[in-house]
């Protein structure tokens, strides 16, 4: 007897609302980049295509600011560039220095440890930079083939200065893994003047396509401790020099490369290089300032000391007596705006407010602080408007 065949279930086509993304991630996706997406799909071995790869690896080195070769997208989202970098550089047994003050450092440790490598954490409080001077005691003490550390600690919004740490990595023998997932595109990350040896980043936050592929840098002295390795890479998929293969002059197939993504990073680059490197920044710094100015003058406090702000993602304390969840939950529902909540320790305690990319505009700004006022108002705690301390930044701004 012929089973009879269960009904395919009819769905209608999804539809997302156009939500207001001021999360730490995805950030807002501008319609040339979603235009892009739509563009034909080709082979990923056809001339076409392999063009629209050698102008993506000539603006990563852009966005990157290096003329490092190995500069490609790993088909992956930000924690894959994390793993590509890990796994390629250290060897079960090496010792590896891990720069440990919120969320990511902890991914970076477990990797390291999941390569059967040793991790040797240095911490800081969350919500407060590394302090070199530990950095520098471990280099000395160990003998450590990496030392990696988080520019822009997504999940507290803390910025690592770079500031020599290249230098001091090399002059203990060690190399320099730097986490830029939402520091590049929003701060400099200048991985050549800062001697960075593996850079990893993402496509969803200050290049502003959707997730989806991880940009990733190579020094050579990085590419020369690679192939001098003892062991195979572990990792056959992240294995960069078999990646290499494709992506340089070889184009040896090694996996289908995710062609419309692909796309979208050339055209979210082509965008970030009309822009410009130096002009982006200015932008971020400048709504990252006029957004801590508003947001004071509502009575609300940054969860990190100036200084160590990043400008693309705003760690604001929730208020005493403030539901953390309600507000979020009202924002989402009532104003289509979603904002990030803290994460471990800061989970209850912060909002994570991202202006990164395409989304790091006044108007944004603006909208935001007064969404945020309405949220309060709404929680019984009535306060002054943000917005004419926010204007007042704008204001005295060259050029605005
Ligand atoms: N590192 C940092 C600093 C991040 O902020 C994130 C994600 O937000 C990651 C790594 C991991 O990236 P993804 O979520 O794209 O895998």
């Amino acid at each position: 007897m012929v089973e009879t065949l269960k009904r395919a279930p009819a769905y209608k086509p999804f539809q997302a609302p156009e939500r207001k993304l001021f999360g730490p991630g995805p950030s807002p996706v501008d319609s040339r980049v979603l235009q892009a997406m739509t563009t034909p799909v080709l082979g990923h071995l056809d001339p076409l295509f392999l063009a629209c790869m050698d102008d993506i690896k000539d603006l990563l080195r852009y966005t990157f600011e290096t003329d490092n070769r190995m500069t490609l997208p790993i088909s992956g989202t930000g924690s894959a560039g994390m793993e590509s970098c890990v796994v390629n550089l250290v060897e079960p047994g090496d010792e590896a220095i891990i720069c440990i003050n919120g969320f990511f450092g902890e991914r970076l440790h477990e990797m390291t440890e999941r390569s059967g490598a040793k991790p040797i954490p240095v911490r800081s409080e969350w919500g407060s930079p590394i302090d070199k001077n530990r950095v520098e005691d471990a280099l000395k003490s160990h003998n450590a083939k990496v030392l990696a550390v988080v520019q822009a600690e997504t999940s507290t919004g803390v910025l690592q200065d770079l500031t020599g740490l290249g230098e001091m990595a090399h002059r203990y023998g060690a190399l320099l893994i730097l986490d830029a997932v939402t520091a590049l595109g929003t701060h400099p990350v200048s991985v050549d003047a800062n001697q960075i040896d593996a850079c990893y980043s993402c496509s969803q936050k200050g290049i502003g396509a959707p997730p989806g592929l991880a940009p990733v840098t190579f020094s050579e002295r990085a590419v020369d401790h690679i192939r001098r390795r003892r062991t195979r890479v572990q990792s056959w998929y992240l294995d960069v020099t078999t990646i290499e293969k494709y992506w340089g002059s070889d184009r040896a197939y090694h996996h289908t490369a995710p062609i419309s993504m692909n796309y979208a990073l050339r055209e979210g680059l082509r965008l970030l290089a009309e822009e410009g490197l130096e002009p982006r920044w200015a932008r971020h710094e400048l709504n990252h300032k006029a957004f801590v100015a508003g947001a004071e003058a509502m009575g609300l406090r940054m969860a990190v000391a100036p200084g160590s702000r990043l400008w693309s993602l705003n760690a604001v304390s929730v208020p005493e007596g403030v539901d953390d969840a309600r507000v979020r939950a009202g924002l989402l529902e009532d104003s289509n705006i979603e904002i990030g909540s803290g994460l471990g320790p800061f989970k209850g305690r912060v909002w994570r407010i991202g202006l990164m990319g395409f989304g790091s505009t006044r108007e944004n700004v603006l909208l935001i602080l007064e969404a945020l006022r309405s949220a309060m108002e709404a929680e019984g705690k009535v306060c002054p408007s943000g917005i004419e301390a926010a204007e007042r930044v704008y204001a005295t701004a060259p050029n605005h």
